[in-house]
């Protein structure tokens, strides 16, 4: 088949990249004249495990293509993928700008049947916005071209977003048209053999359930992340209180794991987004203005427990911080636990020396030169010279550490563990004062 996509972000360019390994010709479309130039010449501008292969070794085959023409785009696919980002809007809402201009673009250039496939996380309604948008401007043409809207909202995770493609549990697709569930099915067939992946609804039902996805994985985060503040209070242990809860089955173990706030390009945006639906709707959402409220709490903890663990008096101090993206995996920075905890540190006069396996260019683009902030090469360099370490990500890397050495290194053993990875008597042993969350007794 032939496919276009808007937007060579993360989302797009696993997407393009993906469907161009089964056999599909694609294009690419972005804006952004110097990320198509880099794609161009075989240089991916994001982090993500084996992208660069899977895009390289499709390039090479002439299956997938990078362009910053809309009209060579618009005029190639049958499915026009619409994959720009709904970043949040002053009032928490998603800016469909950037959905909406992709729109007024097919409409501009299109000759001939298209079906627009919304793969942007979009609230509510937005097909029959994007359908308005598109039919308007053929009219401005004077044409009555024949065109469908459908919603095929993206589930892959950052740092597995390929397999999350290739293997997801479901592909969403909102239609009333059986044209479009026909091209649908073609287009997603060698993702769906082993069993039947595709999960037919309504545009609005589809539009939702993206939302609600991510809302739900949102509240496990602030729930076991308010009880594990609990813990600290009670005098419990928050990692014993989740083996004793996951265990049921119907609960599980997954998404419960304490820790210094969720973050990312998703989860902050689209709880606010549905916190704003819900209350455009004349239906505010209390649960998912709570998980927000927790959420926003919570990435202030890693600060809070420095601050205490130091009387206040962080200013001249050095701090290590391991981990700057939101997650492994990757080097996305987008509302990372390790901002909150940075700017807060600059804030109260200390200094950063901070080491991530992939985001430290990231980091330098987002905060440029300064004299608070050191970006190392490598973990162990970040420490030297440091008063306290504090773990925001919990990248494997980190996971192994000779703590005796690490009290000698420390010029005061302070050791705050965002992602919970250690044992606080292990720590203890050592001579380090530990400060998990949600652990009692370590603090
Ligand atoms: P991104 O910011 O990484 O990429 C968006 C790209 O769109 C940018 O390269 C930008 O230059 C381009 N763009 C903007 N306007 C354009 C236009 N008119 N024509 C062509 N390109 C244009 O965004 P992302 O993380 O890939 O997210 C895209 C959408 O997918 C969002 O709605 C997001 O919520 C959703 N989503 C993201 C993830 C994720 O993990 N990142 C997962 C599921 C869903």
């Amino acid at each position: 088949m032939k496919i276009t996509i808007f937007g060579s972000g993360y989302v797009g360019l696993v997407t393009g990249a993906c469907l161009a390994d089964v056999g599909h010709d694609v294009i690419c479309i972005d804006v952004d004249e110097q990320k198509v130039a880099r794609l161009s010449a075989g240089e991916v501008p994001i982090y993500e495990p084996g992208l660069e292969n899977l895009i390289s070794k499709n390039m090479a085959a002439g299956r997938l293509r990078f362009t910053t023409d809309a009209a060579e785009g618009v005029a190639f696919g049958l499915l026009q993928f619409v994959a720009v980002g709904t970043p949040s809007d002053e009032d928490g809402s998603a800016d469909l700008t950037y959905v909406l201009k992709v729109a007024e673009t097919i409409g501009q250039h299109m000759e001939s049947y298209k079906i627009i496939v919304d793969k942007s996380t979009v609230p509510v309604g937005t097909a029959s916005k994007v359908e308005r948008a598109i039919a308007k401007v053929l009219e401005q043409r004077g044409l009555s071209t024949e065109f469908d809207v459908c919603s095929n909202p993206e589930f892959l995770k950052e740092g597995a977003a390929i397999e999350d493609f290739s293997r997801g549990s479901r592909i969403v697709v909102g239609t009333d048209s059986e044209r479009v569930k026909n091209a649908m099915l073609e287009c997603y067939g060698p993702y769906n053999r082993q069993r039947d992946k595709m999960l037919f609804m309504g545009v609005r039902s589809a539009e939702l359930t993206k939302y609600a996805a991510n809302a739900m994985l949102a509240t496990k985060i602030s729930f076991i992340n308010e009880v594990a503040n609990l813990a600290e209070h009670l005098g419990a242990d928050i990692e014993e209180v989740r083996h004793g809860i996951g265990s049921d089955p119907r609960i599980g173990y997954s998404f419960i794991y304490p820790g210094c706030g969720y973050g990312g390009s998703c989860f902050p945006k689209d709880v606010k987004a549905l916190a704003h639906t819900a209350e455009a709707a004349g239906h505010p959402a209390d649960m998912v203005n709570a998980v927000e409220r927790v959420n926003s709490r919570q990435k202030n903890k890693l600060f809070e427990k420095l601050y205490e663990a130091f009387d206040g008096q962080l200013a001249g101090k050095t701090i290590a911080v391991w981990g700057l993206a939101f997650k492994p995996n990757t080097d996305d920075m987008r509302e990372a636990p390790s901002r909150s905890l940075m700017e807060s540190l600059w804030e109260a006069g200390a200094r950063v020396q901070a080491y991530d396996p992939e985001a430290t260019d990231e980091c330098r683009r987002l905060y440029g030169e300064r004299d608070d902030l050191v970006l190392a090469d490598k973990r162990d360099e970040a420490l030297e010279g440091a008063h306290a370490l504090v773990i925001c990500t919990e990248w494997k890397a980190f996971r192994t550490i000779d703590f005796e050495w690490l009290r000698k290194t420390l010029l005061e053993p302070v050791v705050i563990d965002g992602r919970n990875l250690f044992s606080p008597n292990t720590l203890k042993a050592a001579g380090l004062s530990y400060y998990a969350i949600g652990r009692g007794d370590s603090v």
